[in-house]
């Protein structure tokens, strides 16, 4: 398309055509392409414009000058008009760059690729997100079954009292001997007591005593609890003879 329109040095001659009004003496190529292309028939009033002022100028200065000769006249034309060539070309380019349709297309791909790249990585973000989730959560079932596991000692331990023993000395269990809860806060080991001192102990499921205390109360509880899992419970006397030993099984509800 560029290369269609006039050179420079056809628009200079049409320009210097427009100022001595004899636009017939141009080419009749470049006359047809005046009439079809206003962009070139722009650049050409420009330069028109830009040679006639500096013509308008030089006279005024060969007035008060007589020492200047035609020959600075030209040049100066032709310096004015080369400027504004350039200054036609640098607008027309940075015209042409900002419309170009295949840049802007570009520029829409370029831009389209980021939003997509911006787009895949926040999505991998998530999925990293969501494995880590997903991790979290299979260690967090893998500590849950391994917090389940039954304690082999204290299961024999356990399996030596039954519901029905639960009459032992003053000593009176109200639990179930297998505590089932999903709220620590809400639940105690509960039995009745004539007001003597007993020994409360809980142990987690790898044996560990996690919990002791002397009381004389008729409950214990069990909120020290923190871990699901399963936790055997201990009633001893003053002189840490057992009564009873049963279980806590805590599972929290299923969160959302
Ligand atoms: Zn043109």
């Amino acid at each position: 398309m560029k290369s269609n329109h006039l050179n420079e040095e056809q628009i200079a001659q049409a320009a210097e055509a427009i100022n001595n009004d004899n636009l017939q003496s141009l080419e009749p190529i470049i006359q047809e392409h005046l009439k079809d292309c206003n962009e070139c028939a722009n650049e050409v009033m420009i330069v028109s414009d830009m040679i006639e002022n500096v013509h308008l100028k030089t006279l005024e200065n060969t007035k008060t000058n007589h020492k200047s000769n035609a020959r600075f006249i030209k040049l100066a034309i032709g310096i004015a008009a080369t400027i504004t060539l350039l200054m036609i070309v640098y607008t027309l380019f940075i015209k042409n760059e900002n419309k170009n349709p295949y840049l802007t297309k570009n520029k829409l791909i370029i831009e389209n690729q980021q939003i997509i790249n911006d787009t895949n990585q926040t999505a991998q973000k998530n999925t990293t997100l969501t494995q880590d989730k997903i991790e979290k959560k299979n260690l967090s079932s893998s500590d849950q079954l391994i917090a389940f596991n039954e304690n082999q000692e204290l299961e024999m331990i356990f399996d030596r009292y039954t519901e029905t023993s639960m009459r032992a000395s003053d000593v009176v269990i109200i639990s179930n001997q297998i505590i089932k809860t999903n709220n620590t806060n809400t639940t105690s080991i509960n039995w009745k007591n004539d007001g003597q001192a007993l020994n409360i102990e809980i142990f987690d499921n790898n044996g560990q005593k996690i919990i002791e205390k002397t009381i004389t109360s008729n409950h214990f509880p069990v909120n020290l609890i923190k871990n699901e899992g399963l936790y055997y419970w201990k009633l001893l006397d003053s002189d840490y003879n057992l009564i009873f030993c049963g279980k806590i099984i805590y599972k929290k509800p299923p969160s959302l």
